[in-house]
């Protein structure tokens, strides 16, 4: 079994540095057993943080995800995420109770503000913090917050409680190491890189075939090795198939030289000057 590293939370929790996504998973009925079986398998293999949304599907991923991880709550660090329009302090209280319903569980892990919306940032802190008082959330953080956003997240009451940022982040999407990453890097918010493979669309790429060749890997393996490389990352690719995530989570095993890793930087160049932050 591979040995998935962790990544500690600033609350001193560890938790797996490689996760399973769920967005899409849900919305089929002929899927559903593929699904439930590719999530537990994950489990299994120790990629025990599962990322939903009540966005999902509608609540059709929470769903899912509820099934998957039925009699085996304990063993996942389970986050889920509020839309920003629900993200007012009563609304996201409300959200995250519909949330919990649908996963059939007491309790999330983390609870993220999906992205930033038209609630003010102290009114939703104040939610999540009345929530992690109530025992509802273990703890909450952010998705596609800019450095910029995150600032101004740190001046407001309680702001600094942040465990996370969820952004977009792989081999073909590198601005945040510009300043997001290293911002959160020194403030100790770990990044939760999502779309870790770029849906898909970076598997064709012929330098990164090349190198997945010459270490037997596949080129999915090593988009996730670049990601698993990096201190106070976290990366939630999300597979309907079992036998992917069996081959996603040997991505850990993976040794890179520097000589390949200088290639993959010629071939997806780190940035040299800010960008905005890039949402799918
Ligand atoms: P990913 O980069 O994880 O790619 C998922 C796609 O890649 C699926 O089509 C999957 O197909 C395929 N795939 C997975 N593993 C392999 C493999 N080993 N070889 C070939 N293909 C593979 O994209 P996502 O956008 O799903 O991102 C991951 C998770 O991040 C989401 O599921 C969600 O939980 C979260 N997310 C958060 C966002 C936010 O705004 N906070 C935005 C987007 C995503 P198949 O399932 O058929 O195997």
């Amino acid at each position: 079994m591979p040995d998935i590293p962790t990544v500690t939370l600033p609350s001193g929790i560890s938790v797996p540095a490689l996760g399973l996504g769920t967005w899409k998973m849900g919305e089929s009925p002929n899927d559903a057993n593929a699904e439930i079986e590719s999530l537990r398998r994950g489990l299994d293999l120790g990629m025990t943080l599962i990322d939903t949304a009540e966005m999902y599907g509608e609540g059709a991923s929470e769903e899912l995800t509820g099934k998957a991880i039925d009699g085996r709550r304990d063993e996942v660090f389970l986050v889920s995420k509020v839309y920003p329009w629900n993200a007012s302090r009563p609304g996201v209280i409300e959200a995250c109770e519909a949330s919990l319903e649908r996963l059939q569980t007491d309790r999330l892990d983390l609870y993220l503000l999906h992205w930033r919306g038209e609630h003010p940032l102290e009114e939703t802190v104040a939610g999540f913090e009345a929530l992690r008082r109530d025992g509802k959330i273990g703890a909450w953080g952010v998705s596609n917050f800019d450095t910029a956003d995150m600032e101004e997240l740190m001046a407001v009451p309680d702001g600094r409680n942040c465990a996370t940022n969820q952004v977009l982040y792989n081999l073909s999407r590198r601005g945040i190491e510009y300043d997001l990453l290293p911002w959160c890097q020194e403030h100790e918010i770990p990044v939760m890189a999502y779309s870790p493979i770029e849906q898909g669309r970076i598997l064709r790429n012929a330098e990164l075939i090349r190198i997945a060749k010459a270490y037997q890997a596949t080129p999915a393996q090593v988009a996730l090795a670049f990601l698993l490389e990096r201190d106070k990352v976290i990366a939630i690719p999300k597979s309907s198939t079992a036998s992917r995530v069996e081959e996603n989570a040997v991505a850990v095993d993976l040794d890179i030289s520097d000589e390949d890793w200088e290639a993959l930087d010629a071939a997806f160049p780190p940035p040299e000057r800010k960008q905005p932050l890039e949402m799918l």
